[in-house]
């Protein structure tokens, strides 16, 4: 069995460190924005380069207080990829405005920066990059774009955690950035957790009055806010992660490369484009025998996924507003894309045996 993601051995590979971490912390009872979400923030904000990190309850949560922060409103047209997890256009649902779904690269799968200005109305007031499977989206024409029409960028960091373009991290290239914790990203906790990174005093000072009831001080409540804080036993957990982090994500490229190399004659494996460094929060290739593959490796209790089946227009939950709208690329790609099993603790000898299994099937 060969598992998507292998948390137990991570966890084990970690076992004393955080139980006994997890102990101190119990002992404490300082449970709700205790010291170790603190040291996690301050952490977090120097290894991604960022003036203000504040963590908070989940992605999903990150995205939609950075849109409040960032003054996104009901009516604002909020530009985005069609190819994502729901969270994204969710949170642009979450504060009343729509999304305009832009076609992505058929290479990289992020949004196409040559289709964004052509989408751009009188009421577009942001667009939410979206650094799919850890690919960095291309910052510098995103980035370009939006200050010619002054717009604001919110980068979807939820798989792209420790991604950078020429040395500066995503999240900290855009107005804010949105990490999510979610247990099989590249940094994950045993639960849920999120983080929002700005440069941006005004934007910080907003996005810790909203994860907190709307309170800078106790029991004073400027704004309706929300209970989205960031656990400490999680947090806890963090810390000790993210010292690793530079080393999971290394081992995840070099077992990305490994594959590449040992399938590019099977199928398409996923493209690099240079713009920035890949961190495989999934190993994503395309290829018209598919099912054939997918098939092949369940029935040698191989996992894998497609990531993502339908793109959001045409989810159930859009058919109204989206439904008529056709992103020829997006719908490409999601017929032909499924992502193989990668973790930093996955082994040669375990890609091997997947690959003989793909050889075998088509
Ligand atoms: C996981 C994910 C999110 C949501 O994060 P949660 O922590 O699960 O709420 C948002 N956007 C993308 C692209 C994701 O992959």
């Amino acid at each position: 069995m060969i598992p998507m993601v292998d948390l137990k051995t991570q966890y084990h590979n970690l076992k004393d460190e955080i139980d006994q971490a997890i102990l101190e912390a119990l002992g404490n009872t300082q449970f709700i924005l205790g010291p170790n979400v603190q040291s996690f923030e301050k952490e977090t904000a120097a290894y991604l380069g960022v003036k203000h990190a504040i963590a908070c309850a989940s992605g999903t949560d990150a995205l939609h207080l950075a849109l409040r922060a960032a003054g996104i409103k009901a009516g604002d047209e909020v530009i985005t990829t069609s190819f994502t997890f729901i969270a994204t256009a969710e949170a642009i649902e979450y504060v009343g405005a729509k999304s305009v779904f832009v076609d992505i690269d058929p290479k990289t799968f992020n949004i196409d920066p040559a289709l964004i200005e052509a989408a751009i109305t009188d009421k577009t007031t942001a667009i939410i990059p979206v650094h799919l499977f850890g690919q960095p989206a291309d910052m510098d024409s995103i980035m370009a774009i939006a200050k010619k029409h002054n717009l604001k960028v919110i980068e979807d960091c939820a798989q792209s955690f420790g991604a950078d373009i020429n040395a500066n991290m995503t999240s900290s290239i855009g107005d804010v950035g949105c990490h999510s914790f979610f247990p099989s990203k590249n940094l994950g906790c045993y639960g849920d957790g999120g983080l929002i990174t700005t440069n941006d005093d005004a934007i910080a000072e907003q996005l810790l009055m909203l994860r907190n009831h709307g309170s800078k001080l106790r029991y004073h409540h400027d704004i309706i806010g929300y209970n989205s804080r960031l656990d400490e036993l999680q947090a806890v957990i963090l810390r000790i992660k993210l010292k690793r982090i530079q080393e999971f994500n290394a081992g995840r490229r070099r077992a990305a490369h490994y594959y590449s190399e040992s399938l590019k004659d099977l199928l398409t494996p996923p493209f690099e484009d240079g713009i920035g460094t890949h961190v495989y929060h999934q190993y994503t290739a395309l290829s018209s025998q598919r099912d054939n593959i997918m098939q092949a490796l369940t029935a040698k209790n191989i996992a894998c996924a497609v990531y993502y089946p339908i793109p959001l227009h045409q989810q159930k939950v859009f058919a109204d507003q989206y439904g008529k709208i056709t992103l020829p690329v997006t719908e490409k790609v999601a017929s032909e894309c499924f992502s193989l099993p990668i973790f930093p603790e996955l082994t040669t000898a375990q890609i091997d045996r997947i690959v003989e299994v793909i050889r075998s099937a088509v």
